[in-house]
């Protein structure tokens, strides 16, 4: 085991109607705001959990680093990344100074030579998978995804079974951390042509062309060519088909045809104790980044992204019966939209290169802190790490070391704050301001010993086209929250609530304790008694 002291919260009565089968989804970088803008166009899943579900209008992270490893990590566990250990995608190791991926682990293997050396190892809280396999250890669990960080991260340390896709060979893959051989079920679907049989020539409009005028040009500044063209029709070769459909609806329509194929061969909500299956639904993420939330693709994308959630839900009722499982989405992060195209509008976006804007400043700093000395020492390196030792030497206490590089820093119009490490330690409270979002981001083992705060509207990429997320800002911390199932009574909530209470509320729901040191609460909206008629 993992060495952590669980500390369950007292159990409720089991409840017999409780949901046999849990199916937990992320759509990777959906913004709350998708729901409400494409409203009249949804016919499939969207529409049915925002007509039949509790929605949340007014979810946010509630933490600063809104990227995909943390973002799962919390849906997950219940717990910000300041106590699950994932406070990023990636993370600079203090003692080695080298990168540390957050789902990597060398004593893991490929399976079949795909998969790769990746496991939970990294995670150092418990999650919704392995409560329910606490609770009664005949509960399955099943996690899938385009993504292994999505797979891995929201299915907890100890699922039965989690798969992801390689988009070299269009294969669902694992690792032995979970398995030494694939199933034959999923050996089966990956010999079934899958993409072949489905993915067309190319990826056009569902809709006629009228739908998508009203979100302005196909064409816009600042859109990647990802695929070698930034309209529509978006055309596939049949060489590179596998990765392609990434940045298309298509690869969520596999991960969702293989979710299904989960649910029949592993058995999923068959059982007397409830099971668990986590999908993470992958191109949304991929098509924002490319195109933005404000373009014809992500338009197109989510009215295919409805039509595939809702087919998938109907094989589900069919296969199961209404009122045998609960269904609950959300999402890992938001995006910002292009810089260019906020600049249609405003002067406020702009394209900050990390690298290009802060180096200059740590080796103007390391300049000034070395003034006197025989030779230019390192005092901050290029992660934001600070040399305290040297900082003594040359006069400076650890305060006002940290208070100079703060000052060095937001000299700079794009930095609105520094945090060093002992106001990122304190413990977070109550608030939803910057600190404490940076503080419920922030592990101190695998942390900087400052964090920086740009500013709002300001995407820090390498990129020159394409947009991406990882601010504090809501534009990429406003998440849905939408949970429906048999006992969950329809309606529309304004108070704001967080991601890291979606795992507590599903708990609940289906009578499984878990630990009490979380940081998420249940959502007492989902869990009222219907009323009697
Ligand atoms: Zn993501």
């Amino acid at each position: 085991m993992f060495g952590i002291a669980i500390f369950f919260q007292a159990c409720t009565e089991p409840n017999p109607d409780r949901p046999r089968l849990i199916i937990l989804i992320s759509i990777d970088q959906m913004r709350a705001d998708y729901l409400d803008r494409y409203r009249a166009e949804y016919t499939g899943g969207f529409k049915e959990l925002s007509s039949n579900g509790v929605v949340f209008s007014n979810a946010d992270l509630n933490y600063a680093s809104s990227e995909t490893g943390p973002g799962h990590a919390t849906l997950g566990t219940g717990s910000y990344p300041r106590n699950s250990g994932i406070p990023g995608n990636e993370w600079i190791d203090p003692t080695a100074r080298k990168t540390v991926y957050c789902v990597e682990d060398s004593s893991a293997r490929p399976v079949n030579a795909e998969g790769g050396s990746l496991s939970p190892r990294n995670l150092r809280r418990t999650g919704l998978g392995d409560w329910i396999k606490a609770a009664d250890p005949r509960s399955k669990v099943v996690s899938v995804s385009a993504k292994d960080r999505a797979a891995i991260l929201l299915a907890g340390k100890n699922p039965d079974k989690a798969f992801w896709y390689s988009s070299r060979s269009g294969h669902m893959v694992t690792s032995s951390y979970y398995m030494s051989r694939l199933p034959r079920w999923v050996q089966k679907f990956n010999a079934s042509g899958w993409i072949q049989k489905n993915v067309p020539g190319a990826w056009t409009k569902l809709l006629p062309s009228s739908h998508y005028e009203a979100t302005g040009p196909d064409e816009l500044v600042g859109e990647s060519d990802r695929g070698g063209n930034s309209s529509f029709p978006h055309v596939f070769t049949e060489e590179e088909k596998a990765s392609q459909l990434l940045t298309s609806p298509y690869g969520d329509e596999l991960v969702l045809d293989f979710a299904f194929a989960a649910v029949t061969n592993e058995q999923l909500g068959r059982g007397i104790s409830p099971d668990l299956l986590c999908i993470s639904l992958s191109c949304t993420d991929y098509i924002g980044h490319s195109y933005g939330p404000d373009s014809h693709e992500m338009h197109e994308n989510l009215v295919r992204l409805d039509r595939s959630l809702g087919r998938f839900f109907d094989q589900v009722r069919n296969a199961l019966g209404h009122d045998r499982y609960v269904i609950a989405l959300s999402a890992d992060h938001g995006v910002m939209p292009l810089p260019e195209f906020m600049n249609i509008t405003s002067s406020l976006g702009k394209r900050i290169n990390p690298r290009e804007s802060l180096q200059p400043l740590f080796d103007s700093l390391n300049k000034v802190f070395s003034r006197g000395a025989r030779e230019q020492k390192v005092f901050v390196d290029r992660y934001g790490f600070l040399d305290y030792q040297s900082a003594m030497k040359a006069g400076l206490d650890s305060n006002s070391f940290e208070q100079a590089i703060r000052k060095g820093l937001t000299r700079v119009d794009e930095i609105v704050e520094v945090y060093p490490r002992r106001i990122l330690v304190v413990q977070p409270d109550e608030n939803a301001d910057y600190v404490n979002k940076f503080r419920r981001s922030y592990f101190s083992a695998r942390g900087e010993d400052v964090q920086v705060q740009f500013c709002e509207y300001c995407l820090v990429t390498s990129h020159k086209v394409g947009t991406s997320h990882g601010s504090v800002y809501s534009y990429d911390t406003h998440i849905p929250i939408l949970i429906m199932g048999a006992g969950v009574n329809a309606g529309v909530y304004s108070r704001r609530v967080h991601s890291v209470d979606v795992v507590p509320t599903l708990a609940r729901l289906a009578g499984i304790p878990f630990p009490e040191d979380i940081d998420g609460v249940p959502l007492k909206e989902v869990l009222e008694e219907p009323p009697v008629n």
